[in-house]
């Protein structure tokens, strides 16, 4: 297990991990859910496997990763490689959190709770950018 970093949302440090037996799907096969959540804020970040261990190393990687201080705006190859993991879209029509689509040709991150935003690979660093946490807006002094 490795040390867990502060939230990546708000910088609280004071994560929690909770990992529970669940059945995956679509295989069926029974595995372990491990979510790790800040206390302060709720943002959170979930990992299934089927080894406890697994779905724990997982998750805190991505946490971890989530957690890094450097919130570079993503490639295009970096953002299909986020396999399932939230990122945060800065776009002309939508700015928010969203789970990149996995294996789409055509768009790649569509908004949930906004109806029907699309995100298309061709128009990348053009109308949108994504990012591995929210970007801070710019100073000002
Ligand atoms: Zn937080």
């Amino acid at each position: 297990m490795s040390e867990l970093k502060p939230c990546p949302c708000c910088d609280a440090d004071n994560p929690f991990k909770r990992a529970i037996p669940e059945v995956g799907i679509p295989s069926g096969d029974s595995g372990y859910r491990v979510t790790i959540k800040c206390r302060d804020c709720g943002c959170s970040i979930t990992r299934w496997a089927l080894k406890k261990a697994w779905a724990i190393e997982s998750a805190e990687a991505a946490w971890n990763r989530r957690a890094q201080p450097d919130n570079a705006p993503l490639t295009l190859d970096e953002l299909r490689g986020m396999d399932g993991e939230p990122v945060y879209i800065v776009g002309r029509l939508y700015g928010g959190w969203t789970v990149p689509w996995r294996n789409a040709a055509k768009y790649i991150a569509r908004c949930p709770d906004e109806a029907n935003i699309s995100h298309y690979p061709k128009d990348y660093g053009k109308t949108w950018l994504a990012y591995r946490t929210k970007p801070e807006p710019p100073e000002r002094s």
